[in-house]
Parts: structure tokens; C-alpha cells; sequence
């Protein structure tokens, strides 16, 4: 498969000479931009299958940047923030990023996230209408339109919630969701804002779909931030 094209949105050079070189290294292909403006032009003359978008840019926020975005396309975008700030991450999250990079961050980290949402991109892109009513991590199995969820071949026993829960981070795998934006699609706008609550319901579904304590855990907690499914390869 040929390597992603990845658009750098990064105004500080020694960053983004650091980004070029280490994707340039992995053999992926790059635009670069360095201001919010110059990125919403390059991404949508060049259509990107990557963003890596750093938020604090000279023309606009990067949040700005990710809603213009957003509003045509549904490409990966990967937040790079040297504010250590769990409210910018989670604007960010809300406004349609995908995961999100602390500065400084290492090299395998970087790769890392490149991996993780090239996993999601490939999932989305081969999935025919068939194949999209029914998922399939590891050994995890959900048939949608029956309603059920199975752990090798084994049906869960889950409550309305948990499956709920099952469902929108797996429609959402490789993406990093927030608590917020959990709670409104599980209890919408009117219900509950008690992330303890969502915490319970979170701990008892992972209790169900990892039964084996050596297995690569499905769900992963973002202190903070919220959770996300894993792609298992
Ligand atoms: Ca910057």
C-alpha cells in the first residue's frame, strides 16, 4: 500500500523541519503549511489522508482550522499542541480532531498515531455495505442490525447502555472520543453530565470484553480527555 500523503500544519520551522524529516525518513509523502489559512487551501486542493495540525498557529486557531475542515471532509486529524492542556485536546477532540500529540513528543510516538489512524483509514475504505453491519476487532464480532456483540464467537451479555457505549466506540475505532461527546450520544443533550456514571459503565463493559487479563485491552482510557477503541492488528 502506498504511504499516506500528510499535510504538516506547523508555524514553529525547527517542528516542522522535525516532522518533514522523520516522515520523509518512513518514506511517507508531505505538504507543509504555516499558517491556519495556507492549510484549509492545502487541504482541500491536495485532499490529504493525514493532517497533523498544530494549534497554535500565527492566523488563527488550530481548532478554527479543524472546523473549516470538518465542514467537506471527514480526513484524519491528528492535533499537535505544546499547551499540555487537557481543555484545549478536548475543544480540539469535539471540533472533529482525531487524536492529539503533546509537544515535545518522540519519534515512535509520532509513528505511533500515524499508525493508528492509517489502521482506521484502511477499515473505513475497505469496508463494503455488507461488511459495515457487521464490525470485527480481534475477537471481538458486532452485528448491528440483530443487536448483538460476541467475544470469540461467545455472545456478551450486555446491558442497553453498555452496548450503546460498545457501538459508538466502535464506530468511532482509532478515534479518540470525549467524555462529552460520549454522554450526548448515549444520553443526549438532556441527560446525564456525570462523567463518574460513565466511568461505572465504561469499567463493567471492559470487565465483558476482556475476559483474558493478558489480552491487548479493546478500550483505552485518555485521563482527562475520554476513551478510545483500539484497532487491533
Ligand atoms: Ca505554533
Amino acid at each position: 500500500m502506498n504511504k499516506p500523503l500528510i499535510l504538516v500544519v506547523e508555524d514553529d520551522k525547527s517542528v516542522n523541519n522535525l516532522i518533514t524529516t522523520i516522515l520523509k525518513t518512513h518514506d511517507y509523502r508531505y505538504l507543509t503549511a504555516v499558517n491556519g489559512a495556507s492549510a484549509v487551501i492545502e487541504a482541500s486542493s491536495h485532499n490529504p489522508e493525514i493532517v497533523l495540525l498544530d494549534l497554535g498557529l500565527p492566523d488563527t486557531d488550530g481548532v478554527e482550522v479543524i472546523k473549516k475542515i470538518r465542514s467537506w471532509s471527514n480526513m484524519p486529524i491528528i492535533v499537535i499542541s505544546a499547551r499540555n492542556e487537557d481543555k484545549d485536546k478536548i475543544e480540539a477532540l469535539d471540533a472533529g480532531a482525531d487524536d492529539y500529540l503533546t509537544k515535545p513528543f518522540s519519534v515512535d510516538e509520532l509513528l505511533a498515531r500515524l499508525r493508528v489512524v492509517t489502521r482506521r483509514l484502511s477499515v473505513a475504505q475497505n469496508q463494503t455495505m455488507e461488511e459495515a453491519s457487521v464490525f470485527v476487532n480481534g475477537a471481538l464480532r458486532i452485528e448491528y442490525a440483530a443487536g448483538c456483540a460476541y467475544l470469540d464467537g461467545k455472545e456478551l451479555h450486555l446491558t442497553p447502555i453498555e452496548y450503546k457505549l460498545l457501538c459508538l466506540l466502535a464506530k468511532n475505532v482509532g478515534k479518540v472520543l470525549t467524555h462529552t461527546f460520549i454522554m450526548q450520544n448515549i444520553w443526549g443533550n438532556s441527560g446525564s453530565d456525570d462523567i463518574a456514571s460513565l466511568r461505572v459503565f465504561m469499567a463493567t463493559l471492559r470487565k465483558k470484553i476482556n475476559c483474558d487479563k493478558d489480552a491487548v485491552p479493546y478500550i483505552q482510557t485518555h485521563i482527562g480527555v475520554g476513551y478510545r477503541m483500539i484497532k487491533i492488528e
